[in-house]
This record gives C-alpha cells, structure tokens and sequence, in this order.
C-alpha cells in the first residue's frame, strides 16, 4: 500500500484526505492518504522519505519553509512556495506548485480565455503568488492590488510586466479587466468582500481562492453583475487533481473527487 498525505498545522478539517481517497477508490488504487501536524518542514519531509512515503502535500505554515528541502520545479521556484512533494525517486525529493495549476485549470473548466487577456490579483502572499504566475503564463496581463503595497510590489517585480496598487486603485483596475482572483483572506467565515460592488461588471470572470464559504460576498455581487463567478472549491479540486496526476501518472477521476470535496463544503 503506498502512503501519501498532507503536512501542516492546523490540518484536522483538511479536504484533501477525502477527495484523495476518493480519487484511490475510484481508480482501485491500493493507497492510503493521512494527514501530519510536525513541528519543522525539513524534519518531517526527511523522515516522510525515509519511511517510504510517495508523496506529501505541504499547506499553511510549511509551502515556504519547505522550498529548501526539496529540488523544486521551474514553477515552484518562481512562486517561492511548494505545495507538492513527489518522492518517487530515489534521490531528492521534488517540490511542485499545484496551486498555480489549481487556478489556470478553474479558468479552463469554466471557458474563460486568458492569453492575451487583464487579469486582477487581489492580495499578495502565498496563493496571490500561485496564482500571479499561472495568469502569467497563460499569456495574461497581471495587476496586483494589495493592502500593504510593498508587498504587491515586491510580487510584481517578480511577475513579467506585472504592475502594484493598493486597494484604493480596485475600481480603476477592474474598469478593463477580464478576470479577477481574490487571492486575500477576506471573505473567510465571514460576509466581507475585498473588492467594492460597484467595481464589479458583467464582463469579468471572478475567481474567489477562498472557498468556506463556497459562496462568498465577492461571488455573490459578481454574479449579480453579470459576471461569470468560479468558487474557491474548483481550485481547490483542481490543485488536488495535478497532485494525483503526478504522483500516480493516471488521469484523475475529477468528477468523483469534485462530488465528495462538494458534499463535505
Ligand atoms: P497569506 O499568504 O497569509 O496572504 C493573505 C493575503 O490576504 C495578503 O495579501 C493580505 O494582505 C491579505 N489580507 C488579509 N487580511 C486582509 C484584510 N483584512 N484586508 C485586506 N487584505 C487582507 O494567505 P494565503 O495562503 O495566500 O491564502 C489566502 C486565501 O486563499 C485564504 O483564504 C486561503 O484559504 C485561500 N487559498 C485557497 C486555496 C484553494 O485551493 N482554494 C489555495 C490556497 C489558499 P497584506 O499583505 O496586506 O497582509
């Protein structure tokens, strides 16, 4: 049976274990997927290889602490975060960004074009930078507003072509964009959005990274605009999905994991 998991802290009310084991159930294959709450990224991914197991998925405080501890990815390496561990190999283990993937395929899945396209982040830390990059490479234009400036600048100068505002600059932003991603905590538990209704319109395609509640304030007013809204769960489903797709080189059973993550939010 092949060991695969989830590293970080707090872990106990992770989607991932059932949305995994539903992708092994579906597929017959023989694995078990548990969850690790360890003190220190590099001790536990050590002792994650020395007890053989074949993957680990690394969340909230452990993406970036974990970057020095694997050989990551081109992509990893430009968000500075690795969310995915594959340690099928003999020799280092290797660190991947399934975050970026998670929100590129969420575009995909819902037929919003980005080459070429406007793309607004709102935040700029671990999931603002996944999703930074995937926009990015999907031939987007990004602009990145955050609370603390210095901090979206420091992701724009990261970003080819990327620009930095603050929050104030939303509704200039959000005027000729295509898409926006709230890539913030606001809207977590509670009824905020970060970005004003009034800077909404029809054309946009609103991805919301936060997915409890799955239908936030942000998704609400979008729809009420016109806008095509994409929740926090098709990104959180489609991180988990290229993390299954390469950890086991099979085609992931999207439908099934994207009915059990559904049933449980
Ligand atoms: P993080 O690194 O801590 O970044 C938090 C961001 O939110 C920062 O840009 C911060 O701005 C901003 N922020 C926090 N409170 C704010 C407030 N009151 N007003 C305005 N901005 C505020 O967190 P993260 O890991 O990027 O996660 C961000 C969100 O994405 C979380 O809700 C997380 O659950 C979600 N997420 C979802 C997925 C998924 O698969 N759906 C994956 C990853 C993350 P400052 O820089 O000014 O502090």
């Amino acid at each position: 049976m092949d060991v695969y998991g989830l590293m970080g802290n707090p872990v106990g009310h992770s989607l991932s274990p059932p949305m995994h084991e539903a992708a092994y159930d579906e597929l017959d294959v023989d694995a078990r997927y548990v969850t690790f709450e360890p003190d220190d990224a590099g001790a536990a991914i050590e002792a994650a290889r020395t007890l053989g197991v074949r993957g680990l998925n690394v969340t909230i405080p452990f993406k970036e602490d974990a970057l020095a501890h694997v050989e990551p990815d081109d992509l990893a390496a430009r968000i500075g975060a690795v969310n995915t561990i594959d340690f099928r190999d003999d020799a280092t283990p290797t660190g991947h960004n399934t975050d970026a993937e998670g929100v590129r395929r969420s575009f995909e899945r819902h037929d919003v074009a980005l080459d070429g396209r406007t793309a607004v982040v709102v935040g700029a830390g671990g999931a603002a930078r996944a999703a930074a990059f995937a926009l990015s490479d999907a031939g987007a234009t990004v602009r990145i507003a955050n609370r603390t400036v210095s901090r979206a600048q420091s992701l724009a100068d990261d970003v080819p072509g990327a620009t930095a505002d603050g929050l104030d600059a939303l509704a200039d932003l959000l005027a000729d964009a295509d898409a926006l991603v709230n890539a913030t905590s606001v809207g977590m538990e509670e009824d905020r959005s970060p970005v004003p209704k009034g800077a909404l319109h029809g054309d946009l395609a609103v991805l919301d990274a936060v997915y409890r509640p799955v239908e936030t304030r942000l998704l609400r007013e979008a729809a009420e605009c016109g806008a095509t809204t994409i929740d926090g769960a098709w990104m959180l489903l489609y991180q988990g999905v290229a993390a299954f797709e390469l950890w086991t080189g099979r085609s992931a059973p999207v439908e099934r994991m994207n009915a059990v993550l559904r049933r449980r939010l």
